[in-house]
């Protein structure tokens, strides 16, 4: 019968603490048990100190069911792991035979002399469940059975942490769990909030565990995450569709894309189905908008370029707007917006220009409140400008403008209402 697994992931190592490395070994860990079915509950980290990683040890004991802890099986005097565990665990440590045998051929081979705290690494506990072999580095690890919980040692070298989790671990989780699978999948949306995305589906919400919804609000839009678990990827991925299903019947208008997709390839592709080419002029973006379409490759499709007009010179002088205009109207206002963008799409000889001015601050510009922001839209001899009062610091408002560039731009060639 299926076990329901408690997983906790332990990091040793200072480095960790002091902010030198990111813990990507159980981000690592967290997604290969998830792909298996093992929930993980608990993600540690402590430093290389006895007395407080010997704490940890005795708390996840106590609330999970699988440890995996990585780290701190290495031949320095701080790698202090297995004797850590001896606070909770009596057992002998002894020489692993093969795995010293190994370490004294490595030094050999290199024609290295060994010094004696290299036989360190060779240590496991004698009662160890199985030994895992280490392919590219000295340490072994262990699992250990201990009082119902699994324990399971692995070295913090990425690269031999992950070989003997994919080697040994997760077949042995596999055998003893009964194969589960869990797939998610991110629904992306624009131009709506959290709240009301949340508000729309919150029947949908309570009523579904399998697969759970959960939506979140992110820098490029809110997300909601669909997590099913089955027996196979298919069974899965077939619970996944039928909730997708449910879940844009209810709030399908602000649904772009999903997963990996993003705002800047859907414009892309649109562009290219519409046979329209773009060019931009962008004063408080200074260039974000260019630079994150052209980071979508063969944008050169549909971008021609655009100029970042950040000084009135710059938008008199390259892209004719009337010096009188700017005096009477001011650079953040409608009038020069709507100039900017047919200006530079008639230079640039292409059907669509898109501009932006405003206010990103930290001042008032022109008497225009912080946050004041004007897009200009040319298609093909149409213009339409829109005005936006965006919250924030200045690079969130930067930010802001440049995606609700994206966003205007995509409902205008999809016909959706923004
Ligand atoms: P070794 O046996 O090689 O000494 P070890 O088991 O003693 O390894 P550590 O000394 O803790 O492990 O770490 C070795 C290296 O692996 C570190 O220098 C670090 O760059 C990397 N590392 C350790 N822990 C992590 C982690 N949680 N996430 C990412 N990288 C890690
Ligand atoms: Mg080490």
């Amino acid at each position: 019968m299926r076990q329901e697994y408690e997983t906790e992931i332990i990091a040793v190592g200072t480095e960790l603490l002091l902010g030198q490395i990111a813990n990507t070994n159980a981000q690592w860990i967290s997604q290969q048990l998830a792909l298996s079915g093992v929930n993980t509950y608990y993600h540690s980290v402590v430093g290389d100190n006895i007395k407080r990683v010997e704490s940890v040890f005795k708390k996840a004991h106590e609330r999970a069911s699988i440890i995996i802890v990585s780290g701190g099986l290495g031949p320095t005097a701080d790698d202090l792991t297995r004797e850590a565990f001896q606070a909770i665990y009596d057992d002998k440590i002894v020489q692993h035979e093969p795995s010293l045998i190994k370490i004294k051929a490595h030094y050999k081979k290199q024609g290295l002399i060994m010094t004696p705290n290299n036989e360190r690494q060779a240590r496991v506990f004698e009662n160890t469940e199985k030994v895992i072999p280490n392919e590219y580095g000295m340490a072994p690890g262990m699992i250990v059975n201990y009082e119902g919980r699994i324990w399971v040692f692995l070295p913090g070298v990425p690269r031999e942490m992950k070989q003997m989790t994919t080697d040994t671990v997760l077949p042995y989780l596999e055998e003893k769990n009964g194969k589960t699978v869990i797939q998610s999948r991110v629904l992306r949306f624009f131009g709506v909030g959290e709240s009301r995305l949340e508000h729309d589906l919150q029947d949908l919400i309570k009523s579904q565990d399998n697969p759970t919804i959960a939506p979140l609000a992110q820098k490029s839009g809110v997300t909601i995450r669909l997590t099913a678990k089955a027996e196979t990827i298919n069974k899965a991925q077939t619970l996944l569709e039928k909730s997708k299903t449910k879940v844009l019947e209810k709030v399908g208008e602000y649904y772009y894309g999903e997963d990996n997709d993003t705002l800047q390839e859907k414009v892309k592709n649109e562009l290219e189905k519409a046979g329209l080419l773009l060019a931009s002029a962008e004063s408080l973006t200074g260039g974000k908008f260019a630079e994150s379409l052209i980071s979508v490759p063969e944008a050169s499709k549909v971008f021609r370029g655009g100029v970042v007009c950040y000084d009135s010179l710059v938008k008199i002088n390259m892209l004719d707007v009337p010096a009188e205009l700017i005096k009477k109207e001011g650079t953040v206002s409608d009038a020069c917006a709507r100039e900017l963008a047919k200006n530079v799409a008639l230079k640039l000889n292409s059907n669509i220009g898109i501009s932006f001015t405003g206010v990103a601050g930290p001042n008032q510009i022109e008497n225009k409140d912080v946050g004041t922001v004007f897009i200009g839209i040319y298609i093909n001899g149409l213009e339409e400008v829109h005005e936006f009062k965006f919250l924030g610091e200045r690079e969130d408002i930067r930010y802001r403008a440049m995606t609700k560039g994206f966003e205007l731009i995509y409902n205008l060639l999809t016909k959706k209402m923004s």
